[in-house]
């Protein structure tokens, strides 16, 4: 049996190195934290799920030109990933007030922002991950001002992208935190998307009824966390196990051309001789 070189373990994914070099594997487990740790606890298949959530959510931005350092999906639990220095601070972009935003500023969780926001904190656990401000974050070089401009122009057009994506599957992007790391290729360093997206990082509410879709279910003890997460997945079209069509709507059902292409026809009728 192969034995595989650790390289990172975090709360709820690890990292081993990868079989080229410049690439990582990243593991899904299902361990869930909150509270900087405080809590903490296991969500059955949550791995699993949040390898194929982040995987169809990567590649989809890649679509629309936003560069990750997602390569390809190894396993149920692995995929393989870039390499990168990554960038000490948790970005997070909000649509809607929940959370700690309602809290700091007494806002009521749902109130619709006038239009999106987007904090820095500094990655670490030991401070508690305190909000930092952009002329915080240059003076001590965390990030230089190009690649915070990167940083931030990027999140914009990825909640842009979310936003309209998980709305056509009737869930409503409140709010995410995403993670940037330095790329380096020959003499080039590139600011590229990294670590996941997933119900772990994001809050997801139905669009009808309001319902929690996230960790929050974790964090607040809601109950049917696992149930939560499948449900994201397969609103999506990506629940392991099943066909990777994603959900019709009943309007895309109806809108389903009701005339064959000739190259069908032709198919059909070559078959039925
Ligand atoms: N978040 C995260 N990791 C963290 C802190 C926040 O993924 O260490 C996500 C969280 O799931 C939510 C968003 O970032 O989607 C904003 O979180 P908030 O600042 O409101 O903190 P929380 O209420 O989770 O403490």
């Amino acid at each position: 049996m192969n034995r595989r070189i650790p390289i990172y373990e975090g709360k709820a994914k690890q990292l081993f190195e990868g079989p080229e070099p410049g690439t990582l594997i990243q593991h899904f487990k299902d361990d869930a934290t909150a509270f900087n740790n405080a809590k903490k606890g296991v969500i059955n298949g949550k791995g699993v799920i949040n390898n194929r959530i982040s995987e169809y959510l990567m590649l989809k931005l890649n679509e629309i030109g936003i560069p990750t350092h997602f390569i390809r999906t190894l396993n149920m639990r692995e995929q393989l990933v870039k390499t990168v220095e990554i960038v000490p601070l948790e970005v997070i972009v909000r649509n809607v007030a929940a959370g700690s935003f309602s809290t700091r500023f007494g806002v009521e969780e749902g109130a619709q922002l006038p239009y999106p926001i987007i904090e820095f904190c500094l990655k670490s656990d030991k401070l508690g991950d305190p909000i930092v401000a952009p002329e915080i974050v240059i003076a001590f070089q965390w990030a230089q001002p190009n690649e915070l401009e990167d940083i931030t122009s990027m999140a914009l057009r990825i909640n842009d992208f979310l936003s309209g994506l998980f709305l056509g599957v009737g869930i409503k992007l409140i709010d995410f935190k995403i993670e940037f790391g330095r790329h380096y290729e020959g003499n080039t360093v590139q600011i590229i998307l990294a670590d996941e997206i997933s119900p772990d990082c994001c809050r997801l509410w139905d669009l009808k009824t309001g319902e929690k879709m996230d960790k929050d279910r974790f964090r607040r003890d809601l109950g049917k966390v696992e149930e939560a997460y499948r449900e994201v997945a397969r609103r999506l079209g990506v629940l392991p196990g099943e066909s990777d069509t994603p959900v019709k709507t009943k309007s895309q059902i109806q809108k389903k051309p009701a005339i064959l292409s000739k190259a069908k026809k032709s198919v059909i009728k070559k078959k039925r001789k």
